[in-house]
């Protein structure tokens, strides 16, 4: 008789796991031992796969596929609940010298020690990543306006506080320049727009001479209920389906004051 499910049973042997577990092996994470059940082991495989392929080996922090997707689900969060999320682009100032002066390796560890310094200016609820080179970008959901500024200057401070060690003793003092954007509410966009806007306030703080921050100006986005009632009152189908419209106790008719 056939199988229902004719992958359901995989031997484990014949899969060519070999370059899978010497990546993972190099990476310092554990795969349970074969004497486990062979789900057990090919799904820890996977696992490790998938965090070597969202983590940036360097700083340890998410890498850029993986904080797009964190984007990607903030925007969908924001068009459905119209919170405010705040990206922030953080680059690090005059960072070729550093290299150049000190040594690759010296830029490495100001790398790493730079993702740990960010990592103490965020909330749990936060998101930091390392989006390339030198450049950091963090996720603010529920972000409110007036906690933005406080934040991002957090970061430029942090970083401007404390000298970074290079090694052999030495050690280096370095500024970041912050661009800030927030998602668009009641608007669906798309991830490299929402990441083109804060790029542009980075752009700017360089130009006006870096260790500075820069946000987008955002405009006074409150929606009313009204403006509710247009956008998601015609989806309230369960409603009509019983053969009434919406409550009336919560309807606010359109042009109501
Ligand atoms: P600006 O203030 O305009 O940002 O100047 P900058 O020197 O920081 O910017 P630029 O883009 O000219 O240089 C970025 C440098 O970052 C160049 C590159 O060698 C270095 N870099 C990128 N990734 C790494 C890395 O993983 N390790 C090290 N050590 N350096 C890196
Ligand atoms: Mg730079
Ligand atoms: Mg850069």
């Amino acid at each position: 008789m056939k199988s229902l499910h004719p992958h359901r049973h995989v031997d484990v042997d014949a899969l060519r796991l070999g370059s899978a577990l010497m990546l993972i092996a190099q990476s310092g994470q554990p795969v349970f031992a074969d004497a486990q059940a062979p789900q057990d082991y090919v799904q820890s495989v996977i696992d490790a796969l998938c965090d070597l392929s969202s983590r940036d080996p360097l700083t340890g922090l998410s890498n850029r596929r993986a904080f797009c997707h964190v984007m990607e689900q903030e925007l969908d969060r924001v068009a459905r609940l119209g919170d405010d999320a705040l990206l922030l682009m953080v680059d690090v100032d005059h960072f070729k010298p550093v290299n150049d002066v000190h040594g690759h390796l010296a830029g490495d560890k100001v790398l790493q020690q730079m993702a740990q310094r960010l990592l103490t200016c965020i909330r749990p609820m936060d998101s930091v990543a390392r989006f390339g080179g030198e450049e950091f970008a963090v996720v603010l959901p529920n972000c409110s306006h007036s906690y933005s500024t406080v934040v991002a200057e957090r970061i430029r401070q942090a970083v401007e506080a404390q000298p970074f060690e290079l090694g052999d003793g030495k050690t280096l003092s370095l500024t970041v320049s912050v661009g800030g954007a927030f998602a668009p509410q009641w608007v669906r966009s798309g991830v490299s727009l929402w990441v083109e806007r804060a790029d542009r306030q980075l752009y700017r703080a360089k130009k006006e001479g870096r260790n500075r921050v820069c946000l987008e100006e955002t405009f006074d986005t409150v929606v009313s209920t009204e403006e509710k009632e247009l956008l998601y009152g015609a989806l309230n189908l369960t409603g009509l389906a019983n053969g009434h419209a919406t409550d009336p106790e919560h309807h606010t008719s359109v042009g109501q004051s």
